[in-house]
């Protein structure tokens, strides 16, 4: 394990997010938070790329109706640095509590349709492991940004 101020996650607002112009207020969530951008794009993604990034999932009944909503538009894969980023994210998100995710979260408070279908507008890396083949299945080694917040003295002791 490294040093947990600069863990990353992986996350990607998915295309409900993104017809529904709710892109500024899912980055405004994880800004606030205090964590620190890394990488980020705005892309159509293709099915190929859907299908590495999701191949655990491609025995699952729900896959092919799934693939097709991820492929309904443009997303925005991003990766945000911080103490815990990968944990923490998940707690965002409301990622393990799909069914009634709660209130004050991302999807608690952005959209409804949580249990059964697809659109719930983020994913979220659910291990540091994942976080990495994530990281690298969307991004290069170059489109990864170094450099130092000079807020950060505020936010890590
Ligand atoms: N999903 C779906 N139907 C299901 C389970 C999952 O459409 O029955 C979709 C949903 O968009 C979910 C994604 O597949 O976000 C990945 O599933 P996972 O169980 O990993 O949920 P997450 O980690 O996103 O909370
Ligand atoms: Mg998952």
């Amino acid at each position: 394990m490294g040093d947990p101020n600069v863990e990353r996650t992986f996350i990607m607002i998915k295309p409900d997010g993104v017809h529904r112009g709710l892109v500024g207020k899912i980055i405004k969530r994880f800004e606030s938070k205090g964590f620190k951008l890394v990488a980020m794009k705005f892309m159509w993604p293709s099915e190929q790329l859907l299908r590495q990034h999701y191949s655990d999932l491609s025995n699952n009944q729900f896959f092919p109706g799934f693939i097709k909503y991820m492929l309904s538009g443009p997303v925005v894969p991003m990766v945000w640095e911080g103490l815990d980023a990968v944990k923490t994210a998940r707690f965002l998100l409301c990622a393990a509590n799909r069914k009634d995710a709660n209130p004050g979260t991302i999807r608690g408070d952005l959209c409804t349709q949580t249990e059964h279908s697809g659109p719930n507008v983020i994913h979220g890396a659910d291990a540091v492991e994942a976080a990495e083949r994530e990281i690298g299945l969307w991004f290069t080694e170059k489109e990864l940004v170094t450099w130092t917040r000079t807020v950060d003295t505020w936010v890590y002791e």
